[in-house]
């Protein structure tokens, strides 16, 4: 009989051992599981000393043995395509999926909120890790009278398995899109984004229109599972990383076994707005030769030259290394807002100058080679 005891919404469970958490055992913890989705037995094949409850739902945050600590992920049958699923649900006719739970990821100092959100599909759409969902948000559009809102896309944050390894939910990473006034410097409620804020207030069992999946750019290339991958985000633009790293590191799938580098820039205002940063610095201690990740800290921490950290700077200190990799045949991947790309590209460009190459050459080489992806909005 395992001893659990709920303090904060954290289940302290004792080291070692498998572990399987059954209904029961969190009824005698007080927590009632009602919800359809929660699946009644939960096996944890793991060596595990901390899980947290989010919104009923357990999920594993530290692992002490990463050989034996991989999540068997089901259904395989997920991994039997050749091709990538794509708009299996159109905005004429968009899948009615639910909201299994919204989790504010963010700390109390961020600027802005950012939302890790939940939607159980039921396994009916389907998606790659790279892929992104549609939302029609409720209600009517403002620019055509009677016609439903235009789609929002979010980037997947989860593996096709879900955060709960049985391929029925997927999960997005959402930032509330907040209207200050440019004059009064206050909020103006009427013009906050629709959809942003429409995913972020919503409630476990609300139901939300999806379609898609859509896109291939940041499709993770499989074929070669010791490939190099240096994925550069800013923001929610980390989300498909989650995806990719998850499958790398988390999940135990057959056909893909990952031994190469994957190297994650992560660019945000300050400590308080990184995003599942609990996850990567597992990763870190689990998978050193595997896993390379560094942040930039806009907000706290200083370039070299005494300015704001961004992430384009941390790109230069390892540009080096990041130039050899890339002509070793490394992918490089950018996802986040648009805004970034500008910055990134000079200092790129910079340093293929001060290497004696050109970097109109460079990037044209990537780009023919598809080591070369961008997902910016
Ligand atoms: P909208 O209602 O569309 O408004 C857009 C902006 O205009 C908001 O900032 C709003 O405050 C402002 N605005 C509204 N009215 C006015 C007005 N009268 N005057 C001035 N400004 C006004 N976003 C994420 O958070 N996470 C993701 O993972 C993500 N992935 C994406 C992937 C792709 C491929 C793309 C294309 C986009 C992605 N986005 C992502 C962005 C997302 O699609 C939406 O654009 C974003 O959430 C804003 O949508 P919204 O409905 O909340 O805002």
């Amino acid at each position: 009989m395992h001893h659990l005891v709920l303090s904060q919404l954290a289940l302290n469970v004792p080291v070692g051992g498998d572990l399987s958490l059954r209904r029961s055992a969190f009824k005698a913890s007080n927590l009632n599981f009602q919800d359809k989705s929660w699946a009644p037995v939960i096996t944890l094949d793991l060596k595990a000393n901390n899980f947290r409850v989010r919104n009923r739902h357990v999920v594993c945050m530290s692992v002490q043995k990463a050989s034996a600590s991989k999540v068997a992920v089901s259904p395989l049958g997920l991994e039997d395509a050749t091709q990538p699923p794509l708009n299996l649900h159109k905005p004429k006719e968009p899948y009615t999926a639910t909201i299994v739970s919204v989790e504010r990821l963010v700390g109390p100092k961020a600027p802005g909120e950012t939302c890790h959100i939940v939607i159980n599909h039921d396994g009916n759409v389907p998606y790659w890790e790279g892929q992104s969902y549609g939302v029609i948000p409720p209600g009517e559009n403002p620019k055509k009278p009677g016609a439903p809102h235009n789609v929002r896309l979010y980037s997947i944050a989860s593996t096709r398995y879900g955060d709960f390894f049985d391929g029925k939910t997927a999960s997005l990473c959402v930032r509330r899109a907040v209207y200050y006034d440019p004059e009064t410097g206050k909020e103006d409620p009427s013009r906050n984004g629709i959809c942003s804020n429409f995913l972020c207030n919503s409630k476990p069992g609300d139901k939300i229109q999806v379609t898609g999946p859509s896109g291939k750019i940041m499709l993770l290339p499989e074929k070669d599972p010791n490939a190099t991958h240096i994925m550069i985000a800013t923001g929610t633009g980390v989300a498909p990383y989650r995806g990719y790293l998850r499958r790398m590191f988390m999940e135990s799938v057959p056909t893909y076994k990952f031994g190469g580098l994957a190297w994650l820039f992560l660019g945000v205002a300050n400590t308080d707005s990184l995003l599942y940063d609990d996850e990567f610095t597992k990763y870190l201690k689990d998978y050193p030769d595997n896993f390379r990740y560094d942040i930039a800290l806009s907000r706290e921490q200083k370039n070299k030259k005494g300015g704001k950290m961004y992430v384009q700077d941390k790109i230069e200190e390892y540009s080096d290394e990041i130039f050899k990799l890339l002509d070793n045949g490394a992918h490089i991947y950018f996802c986040g807002l648009k805004g970034m790309m500008p910055g990134i590209q000079d200092t790129l460009k910079r340093v293929a100058e001060e290497r004696g190459e050109s970097w109109e050459e460079k990037l044209s080489q990537l780009k023919k080679n598809k080591q070369w992806h961008v997902e910016v909005y």
